[in-house]
């Protein structure tokens, strides 16, 4: 096969992707970021195949033999071998298939060679697939073993695509008139299909001594399938699930954050697959297809977020709060809220307070205030689907088929700020009033803060000049990061609307190597919670237990260390609008 140029297929993939999160995000048979064996309470649902393949592996327009996972290794003379055996829970799940018929989806990545035509993508469906035959080989120089499974095209009505384009089925395509012959073990008694060319008969079950065993004088490696093997034909009933899952659509009482609405799609002019980026609407990932398909989430009602914090406090499970030994909780009142202030010691010297977090708890009457949180929630769930621009960006290998996007949707206003990605910023001139009610507030939250703890920590508060929104679906979450760069000043404020959180914090390493997180508690709407300390940035909001909520956090991007550029930009888009000063916040 190597050296020849390979054939265009017939037509295009039924479903296919460039990237491996697009491919996982849309269908719901192939949900594995890693590995091959997609299954889904002990089911399997789709197989990928991609890279590897080893000896008598094959692919035709209806029939794949493949090996199954197991680990690789290079030998001294380069060549790659098997040197452990398929995963426990994979073989269980092929073998399911195989005894109840259950038919798998079927990928192929670009990098197959056995792919009989070119590749056209990344990641190519084929078609449904049953399982006929599972069994073991032996690799030839360390006698692991191989588990083999030949799978065989379920409904060979419709032409497959990767056929070369321009030659012609052969009728064993859709039909066959011949069977392997089967043979009894002597030694397991057993039966095992004669499966070689040549009528070469081994056992073929891996708890007998006598599997795969040959002549000695036999080089296993120049063993092939026979043509009868490779020919049979066997009737299957087709699934009912489509290859090329349907759009989806809203249902009574949804409110289009659900994860339904937070996977990805098969565009239907493309048949490409497509991750959500934007809150708003789902956009074909490639230049060229034009597809939109147009998503705004109605608005979500508070009475359900109620109900979510009913929830999420009925779980138990979750250990809500923690306080660590090196942390000293006390309780204040700060304006109209009663507030929980937690003081961070180095590890070294309990008596150094290294940082601080406060919580403002928020009630029903200070949500309900005038511009309170009630109404910056509808506020906020009407911009973000008016051009708002949230949307998820690369987090690991941007453009690469393995790209990874962000879990949360993000929109920065104000001074830029890179935050674990770049975010284009847009300026607090263009942002709609709900976003600089909320800076108001979280300005005035941070600065009540550092006066709570000018005792422990010398620094003064320097007011914020950027906003990062994000927005959150059913499922989405952020991970531990680290907040306190160089770029930052020392008070990081947040405030939250919507279903309720957890939020962690640990200390960073250069104070603490036990990386455990050290603080821990929920957080719901109208809470907010300001870090202040360079040293304890490091927090993540976890357990999401809701449909949808916003995290508005400011920082203060520090001027001095950004480039002569980028500080102008941060001063211009940073600079507050005269109708901010209306909204200014006095914690009522
Ligand atoms: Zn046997
Ligand atoms: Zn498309």
């Amino acid at each position: 096969m190597e050296g020849d140029v390979k054939l265009l297929p017939v037509h295009c993939p039924v479903v296919w992707a460039e990237k491996r999160q697009s491919l996982c995000d849309a269908l719901p048979y192939f949900k594995m970021h890693q590995g091959s064996l997609y299954s889904k309470q002990l089911i399997p649902k789709g197989f990928l195949i991609d890279g590897e393949f080893t000896y008598r592996d094959m692919m035709n327009t209806d029939i794949v033999i493949t090996s199954l996972g197991g680990g690789r290794a290079r030998t001294a003379d380069g060549d790659m071998e098997r040197v452990r055996e398929c995963r426990r829970p994979a073989l269980n799940s092929i073998l399911k298939a195989w005894k109840e018929d259950i038919p798998i989806a079927v990928i192929v990545g670009r990098n197959y060679p056995l792919l009989p035509v070119q590749a056209p993508h990344a990641y190519n469906v084929l078609d449904w697939f049953n399982v006929t035959d599972l069994w073991v080989e032996r690799e030839s120089r360390n006698g692991v073993f191989i588990h083999k499974v030949r799978l065989e095209r379920t409904n060979r009505i419709a032409k497959p695509w990767w056929q070369p384009s321009g030659s012609i089925l052969s009728d064993l395509s859709y039909s066959a008139d011949c069977a392997a012959v089967w043979a009894w073990c002597v030694e397991c008694k057993q039966p095992s299909k004669t499966i070689f060319d040549g009528d070469i008969w081994t056992c073929l079950h891996k708890n007998c001594t006598r599997a795969f065993q040959f002549q000695p004088e036999m080089d296993t490696n120049k063993l092939v399938y026979s043509a009868v093997f490779i020919n049979e034909r066997t009737a299957f009933v087709p699934p009912h699930e489509a290859l090329r899952p349907a759009l989806p659509v809203l249902w009574e009482n949804s409110c289009g954050t659900e994860i339904e609405f937070r996977c990805g799609i098969v565009c239907p002019k493309c048949f490409g697959c497509s991750r959500r980026r934007n809150w708003d609407r789902w956009v074909y990932e490639t230049p060229g297809c034009p597809f939109v398909l147009i998503a705004p989430p109605p608005p979500y009602p508070l009475c359900r977020v109620e109900k979510e914090n009913w929830e999420f406090n009925a779980r138990k499970c979750l250990k809500q709060s923690r306080v660590g030994e090196h942390v000293v909780a006390s309780r204040l009142t700060i304006g109209a809220y009663s507030a929980y202030q937690f003081l961070l010691a180095d590890i070294k010297d309990a008596l150094k307070v290294i940082g601080s977090v406060h919580v403002f708890r928020a009630t029903a009457v200070t949500n309900a205030r005038d511009e309170g949180p009630n109404s910056l929630w509808n506020e906020i769930q009407l911009a973000s689907n008016q051009g708002f621009g949230l949307q998820r960006n690369p987090v690991r290998l941007a453009g690469h088929k393995s790209e990874v996007l962000t879990r949360h949707f993000q929109q920065n206003w104000g001074a830029p700020y890179k935050f674990v990605v770049n975010v284009l910023s847009k300026s607090f001139e263009e942002a709609p009033d709900a976003i600089l009610k909320a800076l108001m507030r979280l300005r005035w939250a941070g600065r009540e803060s550092v006066r709570c703890t000018t005792q422990s920590l010398a620094t003064d508060f320097v007011e914020f000049n950027e906003l990062l929104s994000l927005g959150y679906m059913e499922g989405d979450r952020i991970g531990y990061h680290d907040d306190g760069e160089d770029t930052l000043g020392p008070t990081v404020a947040t405030l939250s609307l919507g279903s309720p959180a957890l939020m962690a914090f640990r200390i960073k390493k250069k104070h603490n190597s036990d990386q455990r997180e050290v603080l821990r508690f929920p957080i719901y709407h109208g809470d907010m919670v300001v870090m202040h300390g360079t040293d304890i940035h490091q927090f993540y909001e976890a357990y999401p237990a809701g449909m949808r909520r916003f995290a508005m956090t400011s920082r203060n991007i520090v001027l001095d260390t950004l480039d002569e550029h980028t500080r102008l930009e941060a001063i211009r888009k940073g600079n507050l609008p005269e109708r901010a000063h209306g909204w200014q916040y006095d914690g009522l």
